[in-house]
């Protein structure tokens, strides 16, 4: 299979600031366009993907994992091999953001926000808030539509992917952003891992409280 590459900031940023298309009911490349989608996230390690980052601007996420279980397994070479074909495979097709409760943060990293030094990879890690718990309005792969709250870990993975669709990167809401390898973002997580703050409450006014 070859090799897909996510288009980055670093080799066109304006690419992924575009807002993308609705996808039209019986669009006769979606079965193709979601492929291309699962390939990527069963040869990299990422958590899910938007369809923009793979070069099809249309509103379609791809979830592979929102475990942080399975996530901190994977840190392991033991857990690699273990968890090295776990994929939720959950497409979610012009996905809107209805709702959004309570606060939580993560040190966020994303295929499209990293470069290479030399030799050595880096990325953009950046510390975002973002709700408990969403309700998402959205179109699975026959076209049924669905309305589903995602709570938790879940939550943050969806809304990084979701703001994608709209040309949204974690780096422009992050309280902070560090500059970092993938050992250093595994040693911020390990420090500093997933918190969550309020499980209820008003998503943005908690966050507009919230001293940073
Ligand atoms: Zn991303």
């Amino acid at each position: 299979m070859e090799k897909l590459e996510s288009i980055t900031i670093e080799n066109n940023e304006q690419y992924l600031r575009q807002s993308s298309k609705k996808v039209e009911i019986g669009d006769p490349e979606l079965h193709n366009n979601i492929v291309v989608l699962q390939n990527y996230c069963m040869q990299n390690e990422v958590m899910a993907m938007a369809a923009v980052q793979l070069g099809i601007p249309k509103r379609i996420v791809y979830v592979k994992n929102t475990n942080l279980e399975i996530l901190n397994k994977r840190l392991t070479d033991e857990g690699k091999e273990e968890t090295k074909d776990y994929n939720e495979a959950k497409v979610l097709i012009n996905p809107e953001i209805i709702s959004k409760e309570g606060l939580t943060t993560f040190w966020e990293a994303c295929a499209s926000c990293s470069w290479y030094e030399g030799e050595v990879k880096k990325w953009y890690i950046g510390k975002v808030k973002r709700p408990y718990k969403v309700r998402v309005r959205y179109l699975d792969i026959d076209g049924n539509v669905h309305e589903d709250e995602f709570e938790g870990f879940e939550s943050t993975v969806l809304c990084h992917e979701i703001d994608h669709l709209d040309g949204i990167l974690h780096i422009d809401i992050a309280d902070k952003v560090i500059k970092g390898t993938k050992e250093e973002r595994i040693e911020l997580r390990k420090k500093d891992g997933y918190t969550i703050t309020s499980q209820t409450g008003n998503f943005e006014q908690l966050k507009s409280k919230e001293i940073n």
